[in-house]
């Protein structure tokens, strides 16, 4: 089964929601890179680099290091030499984590339909099979977001993810009060400070917002700053989760060593792949840290990698934020969504992903900025 053709797809797809994050809002469309690999005869397997500037780099940047670097390590290989393809990569290109992550996805799909099996039965059998959905509540507007919830958690959501820190901390605490007030303990309430506090200040924040029972705080502080990290959760009984204070597995072992935190958040752009989340997971298992599934601005190829790959990594255990393909992209390039029910993520069963992507598809689901192969 060897690689014969590498296409590759510069999307750009309109989103019907604001998100201020602190860091990198977004607003009116996100970009991101669509990878169909095919083999000689006629399989063809999907992945996605969904990089995002803040975090691991550009889509433009993304596209070049796939169409000009990565391509010869790819093209007229074999597929089911996955990991030697991987290693190949790294020695040729530093960092472009998102890229190496869309060609991994790209190949485990291939191989998945080849075979007949999902990407999870491939990455060690599923070990769940719905995934519970946490939804952020980053929209400027916050009544608009409150709205959204009045009609979310009858429908089954319990995950909340607030951004915090983007407005003046009594604000926050307004928002927090509003929310219990209208909620109560029936929603599971998460945290997210995307670096946005100072180590000199943070503590009396955290102190203050705790009294809403966060389930976790991620990443308070600036991603530096591991003693910070390690000094609030070792005060807290509030557990403090790393996002940006661990792309992989080197971050990892550090956070481990100066005990900088208590949980992870796991992201395929972050870390390079699923093969690598799961060597993550073997590291945070042995320390006891559960992870949470990530993503930065994922179309439904992506999401569907996720989904895959926390369906069979019994570590990653506090749900998804993969809310983007039903609650804001207004079109995405899968011919369905992945299902979503009671407020979870359902794991499909099909071969490979689990998804169907065409040419179609693509070009029906997104605006093509530039195309190679
Ligand atoms: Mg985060």
């Amino acid at each position: 089964m060897i690689i014969g053709r590498m296409r590759l797809f510069l999307v750009e797809s309109p989103i019907r929601m604001a998100r201020a994050q602190g860091v990198g809002s977004v607003k009116g469309s996100v970009k991101r890179v669509l990878i169909a690999l095919s083999t000689d005869d006629g399989l063809t397997g999907w992945g996605e680099a969904a990089p995002w500037e803040v975090f691991t780099g550009t889509p433009e940047g993304a596209f070049s290091a796939l169409d000009t670097y990565l391509r010869p390590h790819v093209v007229g290989h074999p597929a089911l030499r996955l990991r030697a393809m991987l290693a190949r990569m790294d020695r040729a290109l530093i960092g472009h984590t998102d890229a190496k992550a869309g060609v991994e996805m790209a190949v485990l799909d291939l191989l998945g339909k080849a075979k007949g099996l999902s990407v999870a039965d491939l990455l060690g059998g599923r070990v769940r099979d719905t995934i519970p959905l946490s939804f952020s509540i980053a929209d400027p507007d916050f009544a608009a977001d409150m709205e959204r919830m009045r009609a979310m958690v009858p429908a089954g959501h319990r995950l909340f993810k607030v951004k915090t820190g983007v407005k003046p901390h009594r604000e926050d605490m307004a928002h927090l009060e509003a929310i219990r007030d209208a909620f109560g303990d029936g929603v599971d309430l998460r945290l997210d400070y995307n670096q946005a506090l100072e180590p000199f200040a943070a503590m009396t924040v955290l102190r203050d917002v705790d009294r809403f029972r966060p389930t976790f705080i991620e990443q308070p502080v600036p991603r530096r700053h591991l003693d910070a990290m390690a000094g609030f959760a070792a005060a807290l009984d509030t557990p403090i989760l790393a996002d940006e204070s661990c792309y992989d597995a080197v971050d990892l072992l550090e956070v481990v060593r100066r005990r900088a935190a208590d949980a992870i958040s796991v992201k395929l752009m972050k870390c390079g792949g699923m093969l690598k989340a799961q060597a993550m997971m073997a590291i945070a298992d042995t320390a006891g840290l559960p992870g949470y599934g990530g993503t930065l601005w994922e179309g439904g190829i992506a999401l569907a990698a996720g989904t895959q790959l926390i369906a069979a990594t019994p570590g990653i255990s506090l749900g998804c934020e993969f809310y983007m393909p039903h609650h804001v992209l207004t079109e995405d390039v899968l011919e369905e969504r992945v299902p979503n029910r009671d407020g979870a993520v359902v794991v499909p069963e099909g071969p490979g992903l689990g998804i169907r992507v065409s040419e179609a598809s693509v070009r029906g689901g997104a605006r093509i900025l530039a195309e190679a192969g």
